[in-house]
């Protein structure tokens, strides 16, 4: 990126951008961008005016870089804190943070942010689950940060347990991380008892810049701070509104940083209209899919999130926790793709009539597994994952 920065701080041009419609001009961002500007080419301030660094949680390649200087910190805790005033965080609210720490942006910079209204932030980050449920009765947490995957997990360490609920002062959870549908949001709120809110971010641009209100109507952009786009993934021409598309990001308030038209592969649409809330930011819908993740089976289109919600709710009480991993060789006629899930008791039966309602929802032949759950080191990485072997 930083041979591309070079050239467009060069380019007399840019001075002519002066408004925001006239961003769709600038070529895109690309992680592959930032990855080759590792470790400070993309940096656009001194290196002794930077204080901060995080990283994503790429798992191929080098990690993708955002730095923070003083302002931008601050900037970033204004931004965000929004965010959690609209979740109803107040000065008097307990939350806990089962999230990484470490190098990833997510829990550090949302505790700034958290910190700034004056609340509590109890930075457990990963820990086995009876310790995350002592803290949570100990300190009297009201609000959680957790993957979906991990919240599911958390109701069957209770129901297993025989946990009494009303020992929790739990009333919110903010479920990110990970894409999940509306009924697995359901579902959580029903088990837990507990609202669950939608929050979206990503390390490259600002975690935690786009979130839902109470009124649940798509999620509000912090639009002082980033400009979102909606493109055509494979054209990148701008989509009309209300069509889905990639999302594109541009910083506007970063110095250390800055990002102009980043591709963040994640799949939604800006929501026309106001929302009831009255606020008036540009919504975005929650992520539907990301960019490059439809699996092609022998040549039959699956999106792996349908697929995990129908095997979820096929399974109902026997599915043991959130987690799945989903195996698949694209475009060879021999190989099987597999499924690895856990059931409360590995039983062929349920194993039989599962690969049946599989392939008759998606017409293609999967090997279903029981595994251990041990298996999806579920307390660490609670993702659905998905590999594919070239
Ligand atoms: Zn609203």
């Amino acid at each position: 990126m930083s041979a591309k920065r070079t050239r467009l701080y060069k380019d007399k041009n840019l001075h002519k951008i002066n408004s925001i419609s006239e961003l769709s001009g600038l070529p895109f961002t690309t992680k592959e961008d930032l990855r080759g500007a590792y470790p400070y080419g993309g940096l656009a301030v001194s290196e002794d005016k930077i204080i901060e660094v995080h990283t994503t949680s790429g798992t191929t390649g080098k990690p993708t870089l955002s730095f923070l200087t003083r302002k931008d910190l601050n900037e970033s805790s204004k931004a965000i804190s929004e965010a959690w005033r609209a979740f109803g965080i107040t000065k008097n609210s307990k939350v806990m943070f089962i999230m990484s720490y470490g190098l990833f942006s997510g829990a550090a910079l949302n505790t700034y942010a958290i910190q700034s209204i004056g609340a509590f932030v109890l930075p457990a980050g990963i820990q086995p689950v009876k310790t995350q449920v002592d803290f949570m009765v100990e300190f009297g947490i009201d609000t959680v940060i957790a993957t979906p995957g991990f919240l599911l997990y958390l109701y069957e360490w209770m129901a297993a347990n025989d946990f009494d609920r009303s020992r929790l002062k739990l009333v919110r959870a903010i479920a990110a991380g990970e894409v999940y549908s509306n009924k697995i949001r359901r579902e959580i709120e029903k088990k837990l008892k507990i609202k669950v809110f939608d929050h979206y971010g990503l390390c490259e641009v600002n975690t935690g810049i786009a979130y839902e209100c109470d009124k649940m109507q798509g999620l509000h952009v912090i639009d002082d701070y980033v400009v979102p786009e909606i493109v055509d993934p494979e054209t990148g021409k701008v989509m009309p509104e209300g069509e889905y598309g990639e999302l594109v990001l541009t910083s506007l308030k970063k110095d250390a940083s800055p990002i102009v038209r980043y591709k963040t592969k994640d799949i939604t649409r800006i929501i026309p209209g106001k929302c009831p809330c009255g606020r008036h930011r540009i919504r975005i819908d929650r992520i539907k899919a990301r960019v490059g993740e439809t699996l092609f089976i022998k040549g039959i289109k699956i999106d792996p999130y349908e697929l995990r919600d129908f095997i979820r709710e096929y399974l109902g009480k026997s599915f043991f926790g959130g987690d799945m991993q989903i195996v698949v060789k694209d475009n060879d006629i021999k190989f099987l793709p597999k499924i690895f899930l856990s059931l409360v008791q590995n039983d062929e039966k349920i194993i039989k009539s599962l690969t049946e309602k599989i392939y008759e929802q998606t017409r293609t032949r999967f090997i279903v597994e029981h595994a251990d759950p041990q298996f999806f080191n579920r307390e660490k990485n609670n993702k659905v994952k998905f590999i594919h072997h070239e």
